[in-house]
């Protein structure tokens, strides 16, 4: 039960790994919430824009006429419960340790990810165990006076585990991202860039800053459309100030109320950042609208796209999708740049672990798809001999003993497993009609069109015989 939690500790501010804390809380949990102090500054407003967005989602949900009659939705938590459970936050730096009680204890490794971000080890007795959050690239961790090898038990995200990206250079990045930048100026369209409001946001504010300074970008508007992104942007330059500065910039505009977005509407010529990254809500839904159908504008991805969402669909090349009730025709061009990952790829997460050694245990591999963790282990055995690596399911229980493998003790949950794999069929739904009526419009005359639809009616009405035979 959340009252009987003694600790919470959070690696860093990304929603999928804070965006549900508030309810914790709410749910009766007291126990001090440990994180780093980037992290803290960053999780208030990114878990107040999770509330908000709920609230919107859920009125929204409930005025539409086909959830009559059903259970109305209601949000997770509200912006009350963000600003209830913030009150727990206790600010800790690297490598710092922290006793939580009798021979528990842990403490903070930076883990090369995004600013605050942390691996976390614990210390249960004589029992060594290293969670390592998400992981990033960079320069081998060290603290002064402490090993970060000879662990017990290693838990390792395996996001990437499945690919080897090409080592790009800082300044080849700005360049391909200033290729595509005026590539779509040339054309007289827009450049959208769907971005996470952490991270990716700066990252990508900082690479136009520096082409801006060193006189490759000639003067564009550039307009960042995510108040959160603008909040985690003044948060992140406390802390790292890679003396890039997006706010000395005339050109580089800060997009407030939802009236002001509205306005960029009919403007051409600019680059337009906006969340969401996968662009499944937020303002760049309605960029998208305005944009999709105009072959001068482009769409750069520079984030991972969960399949199912859009953004996962435009990018594989979809003709036709459906944005809030309207139907629309992909005319613009649609890009990805994949060196902005923050996460480590396959050979970065192999060096992480191999750093590690000697690991007397298991390594569990988590947070990855279940291909990618797949093909992770795979190569991952290839480089460590004597270690159990685990793919643990979702509630499943292990007992983790010194020196020795870890063991099952209780199962997964079948119901949590099929909600991971859950797909999102309303994309597909959109996907669907798109084609349709677009199939419908490429035949010569209405009695042609009739005849199709005539068809498709008789083959559903034959699915739903067959079905009940
Ligand atoms: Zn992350």
């Amino acid at each position: 039960m959340p009252r009987d939690i003694d600790a919470v500790i959070l690696t860093h501010a990304h929603l999928d790994h804070s965006g549900r804390i508030p309810l914790l809380y709410a749910q009766g949990c007291k126990a001090p919430l440990f994180c780093t102090a980037p992290t803290a500054d960053i999780i208030f407003p990114l878990l107040l824009d999770s509330a908000e967005l709920q609230a919107h989602d859920a009125t929204r949900r409930n005025r539409r006429l086909d959830r009559r009659f059903r259970p109305e939705f209601s949000p997770l938590y509200t912006s009350d419960d963000v600003k209830q459970c913030m009150h727990f936050v206790t600010r800790t730096n690297f490598c710092s340790k922290v006793e939580l009680g009798e021979q528990i204890g842990f403490r903070f490794w930076d883990a090369r990810h995004i600013v605050g971000a942390a691996s976390v080890e614990i210390c249960l007795g004589d029992i060594r165990i290293l969670f390592s959050g998400d992981l990033g690239n960079g320069k081998a961790i060290t603290c002064a006076g402490a090993e970060l090898t000879g662990y017990d038990h290693v838990i390792c995200e395996s996001t990437y585990g499945d690919r080897v990206r090409e080592p790009e250079l800082l300044a080849y990045r700005r360049d391909v991202l200033l290729e595509h930048i005026n590539s779509s100026l040339d054309a007289g369209g827009n450049l959208l860039i769907p971005a996470f409001a952490v991270e990716r946001t700066q990252s990508v504010l900082e690479d136009m800053v520096a082409l801006i300074e060193c006189n490759k970008l000639a003067p564009v508007n550039i307009f960042v459309d995510t108040p959160l992104g603008e909040t985690v942007t003044r948060a992140t330059l406390k802390y790292r100030d890679s003396g890039l500065n997006p706010f000395a910039h005339a050109n580089i505009h800060f997009v407030e109320s939802v009236a002001q977005s509205r306005q960029l509407e009919h403007v051409r010529g600019a680059v337009i950042i906006a969340g969401s990254s996968m662009c499944t809500g937020g303002r760049i839904r309605s960029h998208l609208e305005h944009n999709l159908e105009d072959p001068a504008s482009r769409v750069l991805f520079v984030g991972y796209q969960v399949s199912g969402t859009l953004g996962a669909i435009l990018k594989s090349g979809a003709r036709h999708v459906r944005i809030s009730g309207t139907d629309l025709k992909v005319r613009a061009q649609i890009h990805t740049m994949d060196s902005y990952s923050c996460h480590a790829d396959r050979d970065g997460l192999i060096a992480w672990v191999k750093a590690r050694l000697p690991i007397s245990g298991s390594v569990f591999l988590t947070h990855g798809e279940k291909e990618s963790m797949m093909q992770f282990s795979a190569a991952l055995e290839a480089h460590i001999t004597g270690t159990a690596i685990l793919e643990p399911t979702l509630g499943s229980c292990w007992k983790l003993p010194k020196a020795n493998a870890a063991s099952l003790t209780g199962s997964g949950r079948a119901d949590a497993e099929a909600l991971v794999a859950q797909h999102d069929w309303q994309n597909d739904l959109a996907a669907f009609q798109g084609a349709l009526r677009s199939a419908l419009a490429s035949l010569p005359d209405d009695h042609s069109r009739s005849a199709m639809m005539s068809r498709l009616q008789d083959s559903l009405v034959h699915k739903r015989i067959s079905e009940t035979d």
